[in-house]
């Protein structure tokens, strides 16, 4: 009988079926994965296995289950909420080498891919034919699009085009045990529950993807951007909320305070005005005529909304300059700061500016700089709080800034998470945002994909004896069971 638990048993056993090219074992290579995006915390893998097919995967999977040691699934390990970050004597399954385009099917207008597949690879893959991939994290240029699936990624022009999960249309699936199945079809609907929609966005907990096909978007044959200056954090954020209202729905709307303008002006040069309270960009895309006739609407809202200045991109090389500068944002605030923490929630749009004024109140609390980028079309608020971890305690400050700002995202009517996930990070906020039956709910969901609890257990969903009532609703770290997920 098979000894559960027994490293070196289980080691023995894994190597007999993968060879020594497709693992890592030794102290140095491990440490190469013992984070993700999200910096403050860490784990320590006993093993790392990086295969080659879903057929090597499946056999990995399946010793797993044998041995009883959790699965940690990782992409590009990008992300920023601690998805990947390893519990203790895990085995990391990374997706690096299951990096090949399948096949492309223009007629179907799709393209069926291995999870370690950079994003912006399939976009660049089907230029030539007049195609994209529309979900753009700024991450594009190295996030692989397993990890987009399982975090439901989104990015600049999700706002027209819709987030990850409107742009995927079936996914191969393995099981905790290994047992491949497929989920959702390349027509337009497909039988039976829609395993798919709980998938997408699951953050590697009920299986593992190892093949996807998304959706092929025609590529506008046209695009500019406008760039807008104001003076009050609020007149911009109502400019937002004025350009949808009357109709308008632009292929991306972001929005920079000056902090974040001048720590990407320095870095990307990208023309910002580092003068403004706030600066939106508006992009439209379509026919050539198109985007005349909605830039000039779009021109017309800004200045009646209060803009003090507007610009408009003369050219592709302008343009693509003004969205590198929003797609380096966080290695911008890198760059002046010893460390960042990066929050992602979401609030109805007609609250930005509200929320805006909220969180310069919280810097002079918590005596720390706060520089805001917005997806702000989407509502959606990437707060990025400024520390030096190496100073006693500033994490610890840190992350209670970034906590009360979700539990206002909650107060106005918005959400948690956006686009990053709640992996480790969020576990506290979402006792928050989830009543007990709803938290049950998912746990029914996540038993009933994996009842041995093997596929990154203790993230995404609090156990019921985490959330406790303690002044406010409160999460104990579960010590117990994860002692090795390290603060910094
Ligand atoms: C500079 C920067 C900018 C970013 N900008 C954006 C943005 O604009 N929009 C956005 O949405 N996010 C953004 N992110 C966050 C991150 O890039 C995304 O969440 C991305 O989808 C993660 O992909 P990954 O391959 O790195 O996944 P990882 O970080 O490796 O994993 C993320 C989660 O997915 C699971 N997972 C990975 N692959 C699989 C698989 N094949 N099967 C099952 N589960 C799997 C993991 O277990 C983990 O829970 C940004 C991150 C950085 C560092």
């Amino acid at each position: 009988m098979v000894h559960k638990n027994d490293n070196k048993v289980f080691l023995d056993r894994l190597r007999k079926v993968i060879s020594s090219d497709n693992l890592v074992e030794d102290r140095e290579g491990l440490k190469v994965y013992r984070k993700d995006g999200l910096a403050g915390y860490s784990g320590d893998p006993l093993v790392v296995a990086i295969p080659n097919s879903e057929a090597q995967t499946s056999k990995i999977l399946k010793i797993c289950s044998e041995f009883s040691v959790p699965v940690v699934t990782r992409g590009a390990g990008t992300g920023l909420s601690g998805g990947a970050t390893p519990i203790k004597d895990c085995l990391v399954l990374s997706t690096a080498r299951m990096n090949k385009v399948i096949s492309i099917n223009e007629e179907q207008r799709s393209a069926t891919v291995q999870p370690g597949v950079r994003n912006l690879e399939i976009s660049n893959k089907v230029s030539g034919l007049g195609l994209f991939y529309a979900p753009d994290p700024s991450s594009q240029i190295a996030c692989s699009i397993g990890g987009n699936l399982a975090e439901n990624s989104g990015g600049v022009h999700c706002l027209k085009y819709g987030l990850t999960f409107h742009n995927v249309l079936r996914a191969r699936v393995l099981n905790y045990r290994g047992e491949v199945f497929e989920v959702g079809s390349e027509a337009l609907d497909s039988p039976g529950l829609d395993l798919l929609a709980l998938l997408i966005g699951s953050e590697g907990m009920l299986g593992v993807i190892t093949e996807i096909t998304v959706k092929l978007l025609p590529k506008p044959s046209a695009a500019k951007v406008m760039m807008a200056s104001f003076d009050d954090v609020e007149i911009a954020a109502n400019a937002v909320a004025n350009i949808i209202s009357n109709g308008i729905l632009p292929a991306g709307l972001e929005m920079m305070d000056q902090g974040m303008t001048a720590a990407v002006e320095e870095f990307v040069h990208a023309g910002y005005d580092v003068n403004a309270e706030a600066i939106l960009l508006c992009e439209s895309d379509g026919s050539p005529g198109e985007v005349e006739e909605e830039i000039s609407l779009i021109k017309d809202i800004f200045q009646s909304s209060g803009a003090t200045k507007l610009s408009v991109s003369n050219s592709e090389a302008e343009r693509s300059l003004i969205w590198s500068g929003r797609k380096n944002a966080f290695p911008a605030s890198g760059r002046i700061s010893p460390d960042y923490y990066c929050i992602d929630g979401t609030i109805p749009r007609n609250k930005l500016g509200k929320m805006l004024k909220n969180i310069s109140e919280l810097e002079k609390k918590y005596s720390l700089r706060c520089l805001n980028v917005f997806h702000a079309g989407d509502g959606n608020l990437h707060p990025l709080i400024l520390f030096d971890a190496s100073k006693d305690g500033e994490f610890e400050k840190t992350e209670n800034f970034g906590e009360e700002i979700l539990s206002l995202c909650v107060k106005y009517g918005g959400t948690i998470t956006g686009e990053h996930g709640v992996g480790l990070e969020k576990l506290g906020s979402m006792c928050v945002q989830f009543s007990k039956l709803e938290r049950d709910a998912f746990f029914s969901v996540k038993r009933s994909f994996d009842p041995e609890i093997l596929l990154n257990p203790g993230k995404v969903v609090p156990s019921l004896s985490r959330c406790i009532e303690k002044g406010r609703v409160h999460v104990e770290k579960d010590k117990e069971r994860f002692p090795e997920i390290a603060h910094f």
